[in-house]
């Protein structure tokens, strides 16, 4: 399901022009707006949920999808040898911003510590 107030529904659904780097039938990635590192990539499937927790089984390879594609651009981008970091935010806590569930691939530099 799409959600029409939902900034990445709109991305994927080709409604909002998008610099798309990768899409296939399940997700697709675009660069960050706001980019915190060199490389700061978002892998984001195309059907919306906000949290893993909306997540049905039929649809729980979906994760292992969106990380085999971070793996892809990860080797793509050349950060394998130097490294790079997956977040995924979950809620206000977290700081999640836009509430369509997506995977940040940081890397490109050394990146500060977690916290
Ligand atoms: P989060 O805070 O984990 O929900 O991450 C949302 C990310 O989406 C932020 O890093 C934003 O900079 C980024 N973002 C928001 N709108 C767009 C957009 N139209 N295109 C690319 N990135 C976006
Ligand atoms: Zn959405």
């Amino acid at each position: 399901m799409i959600n029409k107030d939902c900034i990445f529904c709109k991305i994927g659904s080709g409604q909002v022009t998008g610099d798309l780097l990768y899409k296939d039938q399940k997700a697709f990635v675009i660069k960050d707006i706001q980019p915190r590192a060199p490389i700061h990539l978002l892998i984001i499937p195309l059907q919306h949920f906000q949290l893993f927790k909306d997540l049905k089984p039929s649809t729980e390879d979906l994760i292992g999808h969106l990380f085999s594609i971070a793996n892809k651009m990860a080797i793509e981008f050349n950060l394998v040898d130097g490294g790079f970091r997956l977040i995924v935010n979950q809620g206000e806590d977290a700081g999640q911003t836009v509430p369509h569930l997506h995977l940040h691939l940081l890397g490109g530099n050394l990146l500060s510590p977690l916290n």
